[in-house]
């Protein structure tokens, strides 16, 4: 066939991998948490540095593990429900599977029903967080991520404070894939999202206005949607060229 490169990879590591996987699963180690590090794995487990790096390498591919440079840095691990649902549909996506207007379908009809359900559930401790999402859209960017994280945050935010997991899973991996369009083929965010954007929204969240809350989800999202869509082919013959 031709296809496939024969695997070195020894079992071992992919014991120490389901082993990790296992007290991931099973709570022992809590999203946020950091993971033993690598001499507390190759002792325990006593196998080599190399097969511990391997399953930490495969559980990051996973979606188990976010690994973390410099100071107090490690393989932390991740909040599963949030990015292994992202990941799955940003691979339906990337395979173009999944197309933007599919998506974008589903984000206007879920996000005003997310800033309703965000008015209905707002107190006080939300207050400081969505205040904050929305002054960091305007202070200086460190580069296109940085830049596209900020934009985006209050949608994160409103999802959280909405408080049905599932929204906000759902609405983290429609972000992602708008973040790998943006990310691909978008020069300057600005001129598509730029910041204070969801100034109504916010406003209509924290006065509980669940109706206009809604509302203004939908005109934020409307021309933003149709812009996207667009992108999306621009997108596409850039992944073209570029694979
Ligand atoms: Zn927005």
């Amino acid at each position: 066939m031709g296809y496939f490169t024969p695997i070195k990879t020894s079992r071992a590591s992919e014991d120490v991998f389901l082993q990790l996987k296992a007290a991931i699963l099973s709570g022992k180690f809590k999203p946020g948490s950091k993971l033993p590090s690598e001499r507390e794995l190759t002792a325990e487990f006593q196998v080599s540095r190399g097969v511990i790096r391997e399953a930490i390498r495969m559980l990051e591919l996973s979606g188990f593990l976010a690994i973390r440079q410099g100071h107090g840095g490690g393989a932390y691990v991740t909040d599963l429900t949030l990015s292994h649902v992202g990941n799955a549909f940003l691979d339906l996506f990337q395979t173009n599977t999944l197309s933007m207007t599919e998506v974008s379908q589903v984000r206007l009809f879920i996000e005003p029903e997310v800033a309703r359900l965000a008015a209905l559930n707002f107190n006080a401790t939300h207050l400081k967080r969505l205040d904050e999402a929305e002054a960091n859209e305007h202070v200086a960017f460190k580069s296109a991520p940085d830049q596209i994280a900020r934009l985006t945050n209050v949608h994160k935010v409103l999802a959280h404070i909405c408080g049905n997991l599932f929204f906000e899973a759902i609405v983290r991996s429609m972000l992602k894939i708008t973040a790998e369009i943006v990310m691909t083929v978008v020069p300057d965010l600005d001129i598509l999202h730029g910041p204070g954007e969801h100034h109504a929204v916010i406003e209509a969240v924290k006065s509980g206005d669940a109706s206009r809350a809604a509302t203004e989800m939908a005109l934020h999202l409307k021309t933003f949607s149709i812009e996207i869509v667009e992108l999306e082919k621009v997108y596409r013959r850039h992944m073209m060229q570029a694979g």
